[in-house]
C-alpha cells in the first residue's frame, strides 16, 4: 500500500454545471473558524443568528426556521419524516427528476402517493394542480420549486390559497432556486419548505436549511407527544404514529434549536459557520438585488447560447434563472465535450438525467459563479470546444451576443 498521501489540494475548476458551484470565498473563510462547544453562549447566540437571518432568506416571520445538519435531501427527509403519518394521502406534481425524489421519500414514509405529470420541459398551471386536490384529497402537497433535471421553475404563488381552501399543507423543495428566484415563503401561504447551500445560496452541500409554519410545527408535535406516551384532546385517528426516525424527528431538533436547548445531536460548527456567512452574504447584497443579478447573467448565457447557434432546451417562459438546458448538436459527443471543457479549461458543466441523458447539457449560472467573467469564460471556451470538435460557429458570435445582453442592461 502507497503510504505517502499527499494533503488535499484539488485541482481549480469553475463548477457551471447545475450545482455544486465554487462557494463563495467568504463562506470557505468562516468554515476555517475555530471550533466552540454546543451549548457555548456563543454558539447557542450563532444557532439564534442562522435562525434569523434564514427568515430573511425564506421571507417569513416563522420561529421553527432552522438548519438541518446534512444535505438538502436531509431536509426534505426531515420534513417528509416528521409530517406524514402513514397511510396519508400526499400529491406530487412531478416535472422532473426530483418530484420521483419527493415521491420516493414519501413512500418510505408509507404515505399514499398519488401524482400527476406533464412532460419534462413544462410546468404545471394552478387549475390542474387544484383539480388534482379536488379528486386526491391529499393531506400535503408536495412540490419542487426549481427542478434542476429539466432548468424549470414551478410557479407556486397562487398554490397557497388553493392549499388553503382544501385543507392542505403546502412544502416546496427549493434547493435549486432559493437566492436565484423569488420565493415568498408567507406571502405564498407556504408550510415548509426545504434547501441546500451548494445552489444560489454559495456554499457548500451539507446543511439544509428549513422554514416551518406554526400549523406544520402543531402537526409535528402533536406525533411528538405521542412517542412522549402523552395523548391530548388533539389526538385525532391516525395521530398515533411516531417519526420512524431519530436524526430527523423535528419535534427533538425544534427542542435543540429551541430555548430548551434538549440536547439532540452535535450542531455541525463549521457547516453552520457556512450557512452563516451564506445568509448574511445574501443579506449584505439584498436578497433581490441577488435575484436580479441571477436573472442578468442567467439570460447573458442564454443570448450567448443562441447567438452561438445552439438550440435550448425547455419552455423558456418558466426557465429558471440559474440553469439553462442546451440541446446536444448532434454533430458532437456531449460527453466528450465536457471533458476537453474540463480537462483544457478547467470548467465544468452538466450532463443529464433520465429522457434527456446525452440530449442536454445543463450549464448553471449561480451564487458565487452568476458573474459575468464565469459567463463569458464558459462561453469562449464551449465555443471553441465545439468548432475543435467539427461543429463550426461563427466565431465570436456567442460573446458578442452576451455582451449586446450586458450592454443592453447595465
Ligand atoms: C440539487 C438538488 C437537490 C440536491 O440534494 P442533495 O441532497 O443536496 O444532493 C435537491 N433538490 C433539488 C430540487 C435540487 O435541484
Amino acid at each position: 500500500m502507497n503510504t505517502t498521501f499527499l494533503p488535499v489540494n484539488p485541482p481549480q475548476r469553475l463548477l457551471m454545471g447545475p450545482g455544486p458551484i465554487n462557494a463563495d470565498p467568504r463562506v470557505l473563510r468562516a468554515m476555517s473558524s475555530q471550533l466552540i462547544g454546543q451549548y457555548d453562549p456563543a454558539m447557542t447566540h450563532y444557532m439564534n443568528e442562522v435562525m434569523a437571518l434564514y427568515r430573511g432568506v425564506f421571507r417569513t416571520a416563522n420561529a421553527a426556521t432552522l438548519v438541518i445538519d446534512g444535505t438538502s435531501r436531509a431536509g426534505i427527509e426531515a420534513i417528509l419524516v416528521s409530517a406524514i403519518r402513514p397511510g396519508d394521502k400526499v400529491l406530487v406534481p412531478v416535472f422532473g427528476r426530483f418530484g420521483h425524489l419527493l415521491c420516493e421519500i414519501a413512500r418510505r414514509c408509507r404515505a399514499d402517493v398519488h401524482t400527476i405529470e406533464v412532460p419534462w420541459g413544462e410546468v404545471f398551471t394552478p387549475q390542474q394542480i387544484e383539480d388534482a386536490i379536488r379528486q386526491v384529497k391529499p393531506r400535503l402537497l408536495l412540490t419542487v420549486q426549481g427542478d434542476t433535471s429539466t432548468t424549470m421553475l414551478q410557479p407556486l404563488a397562487e398554490l397557497g390559497d388553493i392549499c388553503r381552501r382544501h385543507g392542505v399543507l403546502f412544502y416546496t423543495d427549493a434547493t435549486a432556486s432559493l437566492g436565484g428566484n423569488l420565493l415568498e415563503t408567507d406571502a405564498w401561504g407556504l408550510d415548509a419548505v426545504s434547501a441546500g447551500l451548494q445552489k444560489c445560496l454559495g456554499g457548500p452541500s451539507g446543511t439544509a436549511p428549513i422554514t416551518l409554519s406554526a400549523s406544520m410545527v402543531e402537526v409535528i408535535r402533536r406525533r411528538a407527544c405521542v412517542e412522549a406516551g402523552i395523548r391530548t384532546a388533539a389526538h385525532q385517528d391516525g395521530d398515533d404514529e411516531m417519526i420512524y426516525s431519530n436524526y430527523f424527528d423535528l419535534g427533538m431538533i425544534l427542542d435543540y434549536w429551541g430555548p430548551e436547548r434538549l440536547n439532540h445531536h452535535t450542531e455541525a460548527t463549521s457547516a453552520l459557520f457556512a450557512a452563516r456567512e451564506c445568509a448574511r452574504v445574501i443579506g449584505e447584497e439584498g436578497l433581490d438585488e441577488g435575484i436580479a443579478r441571477h436573472k442578468l447573467h442567467g439570460d447573458a448565457l442564454l443570448k450567448g447560447i443562441q447567438g452561438m447557434g445552439l438550440e435550448t432546451f425547455g419552455n423558456l417562459e418558466y426557465k429558471m434563472n440559474n440553469v439553462l438546458g442546451v440541446v446536444i448538436p448532434e454533430a458532437v459527443n456531449g460527453d466528450q465535450v465536457r471533458k476537453l471543457m474540463l480537462e483544457d479549461f478547467g470548467i465544468e458543466i452538466g450532463t443529464s438525467f433520465g429522457p434527456l441523458a446525452g440530449k442536454v447539457w445543463r450549464i448553471g449560472t449561480m451564487g458565487y459563479n452568476a458573474r459575468k467573467d464565469c459567463v463569458m469564460q464558459t462561453l469562449s471556451a464551449l465555443e471553441a470546444v465545439l468548432n475543435r470538435l467539427g461543429l463550426r460557429t461563427t466565431q465570436g458570435a456567442a460573446m458578442q451576443a452576451a455582451w449586446d445582453h450586458y450592454s443592453e442592461r447595465c
